[in-house]
């Protein structure tokens, strides 16, 4: 008797959370000046036709029904949700049919943190971050990092191009540098070769013109040579050929 209360009361439980979602798909509205943002915001948007421009528009707006996006100590606008879908679509915008199943809430900080999510103190210097354990489904960005992401490019750095980029690594089962979704069989092994090769060059390498945080390990790597990768192709082209086309293999750009 008692297991057959529990049961309907998860069924009841998990009905509402069903409606409520379906709900709230239902009555999302995108910013009334959603397009002027993108055109003003982002130069991957900027860059494409008006028919690619009205599916990128129509794909984040479908992340933003699916994903969630909370500020903790700070207040979410508009511009901070067209970043983020932004970053996140720009990623998979070349697999049409692609959604990260991986996600359901991005928490905004107003600013950089700490490993244990302290928003307080001078040793605060992580961006952002992909949650694990309790914070499974979530995902972390600071507020401030999101806006200068998107204000630079010739730097080659975006928090969140990176850190959807480490999502799309992790949907195979493990964050490791090796996103098996996106590499074809033929590419797996010179990926690798190629991937640790660059490392150990840019750990000789004292002008190296990518980001030493993507010698920390071959998720980093991975997730660092995909923001070069977006943000200064031609540069990226020029500087390791051979790179830039295992990327171009694995993100099918336009
Ligand atoms: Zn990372």
């Amino acid at each position: 008797m008692f297991g057959l209360i529990v049961f309907i009361i998860v069924i009841i439980v998990g009905l509402k959370f069903y409606f409520d979602k379906q709900k709230r798909i239902r009555n999302f509205q995108m910013p009334a000046d959603t397009k002027q943002l993108l055109l003003e915001h982002v130069a991957f948007y900027r860059n494409l036709s008006d028919e690619q421009k009205l599916i990128f528009e129509t794909r984040i707006k479908d992340f933003l029904q699916h994903v969630t996006i909370t500020g903790i100590g700070t207040v979410v606008e508009d511009i901070d949700r067209i970043l983020i879908a932004s970053g996140a679509i720009i990623v998979i915008f070349g697999f049409p049919g692609w959604r990260y199943n991986n996600i359901s809430e991005v928490l905004l900080y107003k600013d950089a943190f700490t490993e244990d999510y302290k928003q307080i103190g001078n040793d605060r210097n992580i961006l952002g971050m992909v949650g694990d354990g309790a914070l499974q489904r979530q995902m972390i960005l600071s507020q401030t990092s999101v806006r200068e992401s998107f204000k630079n490019l010739a730097d080659g750095h975006n928090t969140v191009i990176h850190e959807f980029v480490h999502l799309v690594d992790k949907a195979d089962g493990a964050a490791d540098g090796i996103p098996e979704y996106l590499l074809s069989r033929p590419y797996t092994i010179p990926w690798i070769t190629r991937m640790h090769k660059t490392i150990e060059e840019m750990k000789q390498d004292e002008h190296r013109d990518i980001n030493f945080y993507g010698a920390t390990n071959d998720a980093e790597f991975f997730a660092v040579i995909s923001e070069y990768f977006f943000e200064r192709p031609d540069q990226l082209k020029t500087h390791h050929p051979e790179l830039y086309k295992l990327l171009e293999q694995m993100f099918h750009p336009l």
